[in-house]
């Protein structure tokens, strides 16, 4: 399913996301942080791994390295059992260190508010720069997981499989100031409501803006209307059952 992203047809972003508000009035990331350090930390952590997972690793992990530059001074061997929970943990604390030790060099421990310095940030991409951004630096952002990649086009306000993609599509349909609670309300959907293999559409409040039930609806009744016809063909040539 990939190709240029296009709008739906028929939703407007503003009724979807409206809906979808009412649907999780708490929508905010699950991720525990007090700054902007920690949410990175927390994020880069949370990549294959769930965010109540990365909560239970993040007090202790804070409390030993409550900055970049604390976490800039750690070895592998150090930070690699404390994070070992959250999974891939050579890779994750390989792209910590670097992380820490890039905004010590570049950016006086700071951890930088635009989406260009982030993503020069080892082991940051996107998903994890809006993700900051948007939550604890003020700046508009727009995180696609997967989440948000299925729920999206499931409603068909896209139609790509591509995050970057997804995100302009997306973020050009509303104004920016609803870009984060947006992401974050498709991601709580995505993981209460309409999960992956069997979504629950009959408690889902976008239902009625989304082509996906649409279709569902139109299986449903195009059934007996196949029936009908495979009936009137076996009549014309058999003669009707008795
Ligand atoms: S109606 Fe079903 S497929 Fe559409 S958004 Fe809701 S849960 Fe997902």
């Amino acid at each position: 399913m990939r190709g240029r992203p296009r709008a739906a047809a028929t939703a407007s972003a503003a009724a979807v996301f409206d809906a979808l508000d009412r649907q999780h009035p708490d929508a905010w990331t699950e991720l525990a942080f007090r700054n902007a350090y920690e949410l990175l930390v927390a994020t880069m952590l949370s990549a294959q791994s769930s965010d109540a997972r990365v909560n239970q690793v993040t007090p202790a992990l804070f409390a030993r390295y409550p900055d970049a530059r604390a976490l800039a001074q750690a070895t592998q061997e150090e930070l690699e059992p404390q994070i070992q929970s959250t999974g891939f943990f050579r890779t994750k604390s390989r792209s910590l260190i670097g992380m820490a030790r890039a905004l010590v060099e570049r950016h006086n421990g700071d951890v930088p508010a635009t989406m260009d310095a982030l993503v020069e940030l080892p082991g940051v991409g996107r998903k994890t720069a809006n993700v900051v951004l948007g939550h604890a630096l003020g700046v508009p952002g727009l995180p696609v997981d997967r989440h948000v990649l299925r729920v999206a086009n499931r409603i068909g306000l896209v139609r790509s499989d591509d995050p970057v993609d997804v995100e302009a599509a997306l973020s050009g349909q509303l104004p920016p100031e609803r870009w984060i609670r947006a992401s974050d309300a498709m991601i709580l959907h995505g993981r209460r409501i309409c999960r992956p293999a069997a979504p629950l559409c009959d408690r889902c409040q976008v239902r009625f803006l989304c082509a996906y039930y649409r279709n569902l609806g139109a299986k449903n009744t195009a059934r007996p209307a196949a029936r009908v016809r495979a009936r009137t063909a076996r009549v014309a040539r058999r003669g009707p059952r008795r």
